[in-house]
């Protein structure tokens, strides 16, 4: 008689089954075999002194990603969800003024990350696509008072890259921290963390940088350590405090690293594969080949009459281009064909841009002419062998 009542599940008798799918949705993108190899390493210990060595070399390549020299700058063991909350819970301390500028579901998920630690939010919306002028932004700021504002880079569930430009300037004039979202934008579209005065920055592993998801790099200049190391208050997260994390990753100049949690160690060999790529190739030239590879797909959508979504070609996220949902289709079955006959993921909205919109990544080891034809002629099948209807 077994001691045990509950049985093995069958269903973990058989074996593990992994479809190959082109993954041109908004992210995860495919994984290169070499990032694949080096996850695949045997595992050593989190405080072994080659695991330090590792990610001294992660800090390094994400310092060259973000063009900045602050050495506060680590890997979050998460999801890019967890880099935000990382941000948020680290920088501002309940009851304090916060300023999140919303054109898509980002800013709305920072807000509710901001509401549920106790800031006082305040929301600066636009319809997805929308972006903000420096005057919108300011005005906001001099009503608010805020001591962070928060922007998208790159609006993935809109297809919005955002200007940067100025409002790093904006921030320090009216002592407010400016913290930037680019998990969707990284090595595709220009940013400079340093020369943009950004206070915090941070991305995802699964997207340009094509390393699996699970790790989000994160970068803290002097101003926001200054702010996050002299709170009156602990952030409400153990886990996501800077104060363990930067120890972690040897940025607090203490003579010895502690424990604070166990490290990803698959997910930060593969990270550093990652970076070691985009470093190999060059930002300037990941930017021009998404810039390129997304100008070749516009032409193509624009041949098989879509519209696309951003008319502003400049405005555009080089690597989730987002087009209006052709008139009389269901874009749900048109996902649904493509993923069933090309083996293919593509997606539809998300959040405030759901129903409007249809989007396509092309981002990293994915961004190729090539990637972009085979979304063209999947389209194209769909667009023909799905119901339209009348109206
Ligand atoms: N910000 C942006 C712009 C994103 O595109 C995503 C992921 N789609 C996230 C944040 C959240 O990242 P994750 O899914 O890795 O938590």
């Amino acid at each position: 008689m077994s001691s045990v009542s509950i049985p093995p599940p069958a269903c973990l008798l058989r074996p593990l089954e992994v479809p190959l799918r082109h993954l041109f949705g908004p992210g995860p993108s495919n994984v290169p075999p070499r990032i694949l190899a080096a996850g695949s390493r045997p595992i050593i210990g989190h405080l072994h002194p080659e695991m330090y060595e590792i990610m001294n070399d992660i800090k390094r390549g994400i310092q060259y990603a973000f063009q900045t020299e602050n050495n506060t700058t680590i890997s979050v063991s998460g999801s890019g969800h967890a880099a935000m909350e990382c941000a948020v819970f680290n920088t501002v301390e309940p009851g304090e003024s916060v300023l999140i500028a919303i054109n898509g579901i980002w800013g709305e998920r920072v807000a509710e990350i901001a509401e549920r630690m106790g800031a006082n939010v305040h929301r600066l919306v636009k319809a997805p696509g929308g972006y903000f002028t420096n005057k919108e932004i300011e005005q906001a700021i001099v009503k608010h008072k805020p001591v962070l504002l928060f922007l998208t880079h790159g609006e993935s569930s809109a297809g919005l890259c955002h200007p940067v430009d100025g409002i790093g300037d904006i921030c320090r004039k009216h002592n407010c921290l400016f913290l930037v979202d680019t998990v969707a934008s990284l090595g595709a579209a220009p940013i400079f963390m340093d020369k943009q005065n950004i206070d915090i920055l941070y991305t995802g592993s699964q997207k340009a940088l094509n390393a699996p998801p699970g790790t989000a790099p994160i970068s803290f200049n002097d101003r926001a350590c200054h702010k996050m190391f002299n709170r009156k208050t602990k952030p409400a997260s153990y886990f996501l405090d800077m104060t363990h994390l930067s120890n972690y990753w040897g940025c607090d100049g203490k003579p010895a690293r502690e424990y604070h949690h166990t490290g990803p160690v698959s997910g930060f060999f593969a990270l550093r594969e990652s970076l070691a790529i985009l470093a190999e190739k060059g930002l300037e030239e990941s930017w021009k080949k998404h810039k390129e590879v997304a100008a070749y797909l516009y032409r193509g959508l624009e041949d098989l009459g879509l519209k696309l979504f951003i008319p502003e070609r400049d405005l555009r996220l080089p690597s989730v281009t987002t087009i209006a949902i052709p008139s009389g289709y269901d874009w749900r079955e048109l996902l649904a064909y493509i993923l069933k006959h090309h083996h293919m993921e593509m997606t539809g909205g998300l959040g405030p841009s759901m129903g409007m919109v249809m989007r396509i990544g092309l981002m990293g080891y994915n961004c190729e002419k090539n990637n972009a034809d085979m979304a063209l002629h999947a389209l194209a099948d769909a667009l023909k062998n799905c119901k339209r209807s009348k109206a």
